[in-house]
């Protein structure tokens, strides 16, 4: 199991005392976005075309902490843009740790050889290195050659001083099953703990929308890939259930406060996929989102979706209810053949909004009157009309 004992019982346990607290939403994973810079500009990012002045944001060390207390989630995945730019990384990491929270830094691993010195080997730390397939595969993910390289030397640079580490590979449309199956077997023989997977999905902000994959595709491809690991050992650092549902095998509805994201902009509304409003406290999301307008079957845009960030919550919930079930999954694996599990219907979803522009617009007139403040006082009430 590549998900740690010590992961599973924490996890498991705060999920029954939300249970027994009656507690209908709560939040599993924590995707704090310190920054949106980033160190490579890949064709299927929605991040790295923002305004510079919000590229240039960072999130401080105290937002980040305020953040993760606030939310109280017991894992924490730190995202971005490329969060080994942010100076403060090996602070914030430290302290997120000393309040006991499981932390997945996600990193291109282009700065990762350089900035190793600056994080210990951890029992609740991981690296999740992103890594789309193998060099071709990748290097055209990420728009740039000689990117896997670069990865693979750092994987084996954290891996030999002892570091917990899982790589993170997005599947797009016309990946070729038995390729990814060979670039599975190879990443495991690197000495990798886990293989964080999950199929491409063309979010709003993402600008190559082509290269997604649509939910049939998905399951099919995942299916296709699956059957050629049965007895190879790969090890994926997600529940078993989660897996099972990109298999086609799970109807799950999505739950997207059980990954709450918060960046530069607030906190996003509703997921870590679509931005369509930001609040000021995790409270006021949890609260004030209409968390019954989104998710396959609620809204186009969550049409294809099967992406970890809303339905892995769902998994984790399900396994914790049903111990023999993922325990039957677990054991012998997901089911690669026969029929699918019934897929959830769209006729009653709502139309696309197309809301982008709000939170930039505003978010760069924030910023306008803060300059304005700091520079001229007398400009403030010019920045204000
Ligand atoms: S289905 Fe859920 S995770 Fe996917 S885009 Fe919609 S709200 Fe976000």
């Amino acid at each position: 199991m590549a998900v740690p004992l010590r992961q599973v019982l924490r996890v498991g346990a705060y999920v029954v005392r939300q249970h027994m607290a009656g507690r209908k939403r709560y939040p599993l994973v924590l995707m704090l976005e310190p920054l949106f810079r980033c160190n490579l500009a890949c064709a299927g990012c929605g991040k790295i075309d923002y305004p510079a002045e919000i590229l240039n944001q960072r999130l401080s060390v105290q937002e980040c902490l305020d953040a993760v207390d606030e939310c109280g989630a017991p894992v924490v995945a730190i995202a971005g843009g490329e969060p080994l730019l942010h100076k403060e990384l090996p602070e914030i990491v430290a302290k997120i740790l000393a309040r006991k929270k499981f932390v997945y830094l996600c990193t291109n691993a282009l700065l990762l050889e350089k900035k190793l010195d600056q994080f210990k080997p951890h029992p609740y730390f991981s690296w999740d290195v992103h890594l789309d397939g193998d060099r071709e595969m990748h290097d055209w993910a990420v728009s740039q050659d000689g990117v896997f390289d670069r990865a693979v030397s750092a994987i084996k640079a954290a891996k030999a001083r002892g570091f917990r580490l899982s790589i993170n590979t997005t599947l797009f449309d016309g990946a070729d099953p038995a390729r990814v199956a060979k670039f599975f077997d190879a990443a495991m023989a690197l000495g990798i703990d886990g293989i964080m997977t999950s199929p491409g999905y063309a979010y709003e902000r993402a600008p190559d929308q082509q290269h997604f994959l649509s939910r049939q595709k998905t399951k099919q491809l995942f299916r296709d890939l699956l059957a050629r690991g049965k007895g190879k050992g790969w090890k994926f650092s997600q529940s078993p259930l989660f897996i099972d549902f990109l298999a086609g095998n799970q109807t799950y509805h999505c739950m997207p406060w059980g990954n709450p994201t918060r960046n530069v902009f607030g906190w996003q509304r509703p997921c870590y996929l679509l931005g369509e409003g930001y609040t000021k406290t995790f409270t006021e999301l949890m609260e004030t989102t209409d968390w019954d307008a989104y998710g396959t079957g609620n809204y186009e845009k969550c049409a294809d979706c099967m992406v970890h960030s809303g339905y892995e919550a769902a998994a984790v919930v399900d396994a914790v209810k049903h111990p023999l079930k993922i325990a039957a999954v677990a054991l012998r694996g997901p089911r690669v053949s026969g029929p699918m599990a019934p897929e959830i219907p769209l006729e009653g979803q709502r139309p696309a909004e197309f809301v982008f522009s709000r939170h930039v617009q505003d978010k760069m007139s924030a910023l306008a009157h803060d300059k304005a403040a700091r520079t001229k006082p007398d400009a403030l009430a010019d920045a204000a009309d």
